[in-house]
């Protein structure tokens, strides 16, 4: 099974992959956390990586390109994988044929979250996110229970460095920019299925579940 999740940053792609995840049991491959961790680590990928990021802007195609493919060819994307934040351009998506073409793949489950720029802001305006584990939370629709605090471990909860009104603003731009052409890329190849993504994560995961071509 090879899927891709599509949609506006802030959409619940990421909530959504894991849970996807769990149930298929194939690989998530979501560029943003593979990028954080890099600048973590201090990475030469990190140190590329982070000014691009932290302005809202995309990391460079072919940084992102190379990235992916050499994640595609290692042993346990064989039997499937789940791509959480690529392809993000036309580019992308052209070099990600190519690659699946190579290793003999197809891509059989391209999937758009849909959600409304009002609610978009909100949810990434008040986004927080533990920083040791990745556990997603809200300022004020789901804050956690000690301010600050992971519910779930040790770990801080903290505002994204990109989550800023500013920053997410101009990620919104990029995204009709450069994100939308994609989408329309794939539509144009017939494949696209969208998905109303508001309501409960329960409610959108299972509206995901029964879209899936299982083959
Ligand atoms: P995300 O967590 O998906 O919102 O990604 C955070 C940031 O990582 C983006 O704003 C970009 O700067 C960078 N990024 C993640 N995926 C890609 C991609 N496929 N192409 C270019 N930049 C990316």
């Amino acid at each position: 099974m090879r899927i891709i999740l599509l949609g506006a940053p802030g959409c619940g792609k990421g909530t959504q992959a894991q849970r996807l995840t769990d149930r298929f049991h194939i690989p998530k491959l979501t560029t943003g956390d593979m990028l954080r961790s890099a600048v973590r680590a201090g990475s030469a990928l990190g140190r590329e990586a982070e000014q691009f990021m932290n302005s809202g802007a995309l990391v460079p195609d072919a940084v992102m390109i190379g990235l992916i493919r050499e994640r595609l060819t290692e042993k346990d994307c064989a039997a499937g994988f789940l791509l959480d934040g690529f392809p993000r351009t036309v580019a992308q998506a052209e070099a990600l044929d190519v690659t699946c073409r190579a290793v003999r793949q197809t891509i059989d489950n391209v999937l758009e979250f849909e959600v409304p720029e009002s609610e978009i802001l909100q949810r990434l305006t008040g986004r927080l996110v533990c920083d040791k584990c990745g556990a997603g939370y809200h300022a004020v629709t789901q804050p956690p229970q000690i301010a600050g605090k992971c519910d779930r471990c040790d770990g801080n909860v903290v505002r994204r460095a990109d989550d800023s009104d500013t920053t997410v603003r101009k990620r919104l731009n990029v995204y009709r920019e450069a994100t939308e052409p994609m989408i329309a890329y794939y539509a144009g190849l017939g494949v696209v299925r969208k998905v109303n993504a508001v309501g409960t994560v329960d409610e959108v995961f299972e509206r995901l579940c029964s879209l899936i071509d299982r083959n």
